[in-house]
């Protein structure tokens, strides 16, 4: 394809992400008649699809399976022609003498107009025993989306930061105890939520101590800690296990390309635009305050947009 004033390219979009906010920005890019082509992770799964239950997406009362919610995105987004493709992308650069986004696939190189970064953040991982084992039957990295499924129950929370505390509060709603564990004797969470916190009855704090290994049967039943100051270890019985060590974004091939924040997020505005020119950021890979599957979406339908707007105005097209 191309235009008298551009050069060949391949795509007027390329997506990068398979979640919420990359299928979202593919429904939208391909309903408004853009050649556009998502790229999924090979290697990589979006968090939402090992998400147990989610009862929080708008309507849907009943819940649904993240696998099948997704299910769902990429299915409506096919229907509009959306071009998917499994495939991991190894570098991204552009070539601004033509405007022209260029990825590297290992298989294909690929030329786009605009690029939509929708790559995600994973949660930190402590690496201990039955960890991964029990992620999704008792372990969990979401207290909004799994909290309350601890009505009168035990829970532990990992960590001392901003989310550990908050989640740990939000989990004082559902939960009979709340336990916190943190590896030092001080918190880092503001002062706000910290004062929150102890003011919190249900809330008890473990201090210097780390989790050694979640234990259970079919589902967890409690959590083994080491004190990392005499090493010994107890055990504390629990229902639910929250861990809260930090995110890890998914950012690192767009380091050179775009400005991230101290934490390797990617910085936009409202529109979703990036530093660089024809390059958006969409969902949980992107600097915000809160990482839901409905502000993903919102995302999603935002870059697109922006995406359309942009490229509107490459081909001089512009409303
Ligand atoms: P964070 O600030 O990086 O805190 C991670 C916590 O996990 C720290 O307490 C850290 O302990 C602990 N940790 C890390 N690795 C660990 C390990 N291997 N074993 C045990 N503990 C470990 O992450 P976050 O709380 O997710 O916050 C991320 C960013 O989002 C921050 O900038 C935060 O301010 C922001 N945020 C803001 C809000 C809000 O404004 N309401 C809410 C959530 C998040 P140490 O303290 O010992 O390092």
């Amino acid at each position: 394809m191309g235009n008298a004033k551009l050069p060949e390219y391949d795509y007027d979009i390329i997506i990068i992400g398979g979640g919420p906010a990359g299928f979202t920005a593919g429904l939208y890019a391909a309903r408004a008649g853009l050649q556009a082509l998502l790229l999924e992770g090979a290697a990589t799964v979006s968090q939402i699809t090992v998400t147990d239950m989610i009862e929080n997406y708008p309507g849907i009362p009943d819940g649904i399976n993240g696998f099948d919610l997704m299910l769902l995105f990429k299915n409506q987004a096919l229907k509009f022609g959306l071009e998917v493709v499994s495939r991991d992308v190894l570098s991204i650069s552009r070539d601004p003498t033509v405007n022209l986004w260029i990825i590297e696939t290992g298989e294909k190189t690929l030329s786009a107009l605009s690029v939509i970064a929708a790559t995600g953040a994973q949660w930190r991982k402590l690496g201990v025993p039955g960890e991964t084992e029990f992620a999704g039957k008792g372990v969990s990295y979401c207290a909004t989306c799994d909290g309350p499924f601890y009505r009168n129950q035990n829970v532990v929370v990992v960590g001392g930061g901003d989310s550990a505390i908050q989640e740990a509060l939000f989990l004082t709603h559902f939960a009979q105890k709340v336990s916190v564990i943190h590896r030092r004797d001080r918190l880092r969470a503001a002062a706000i939520l910290q004062k929150r916190a102890f003011a919190e009855k249900k809330i008890e704090f473990v201090w210097n101590s780390t989790l050694s290994e979640v234990t259970g049967n079919d589902l967890v039943t409690g959590v083994k800690i080491k004190d990392a100051v005499s090493g010994e270890l107890k055990t504390i019985n629990a229902e639910g296990v929250f861990i809260f060590a930090g995110r890890i974004p998914h950012t690192d091939i767009f380091r050179s390309s775009i400005e991230l924040d101290e934490a390797g997020y990617i910085i936009t505005d409202d529109d979703m635009k990036t530093s660089a020119a024809g390059f958006f950021a969409a969902g949980d890979c992107r600097a915000k305050l809160f990482r839901q599957v409905v502000t993903a979406a919102g995302d999603g339908a935002t870059a697109a947009f922006s995406a359309e707007l942009y490229i509107g105005n490459l081909k001089g097209e512009a409303y």
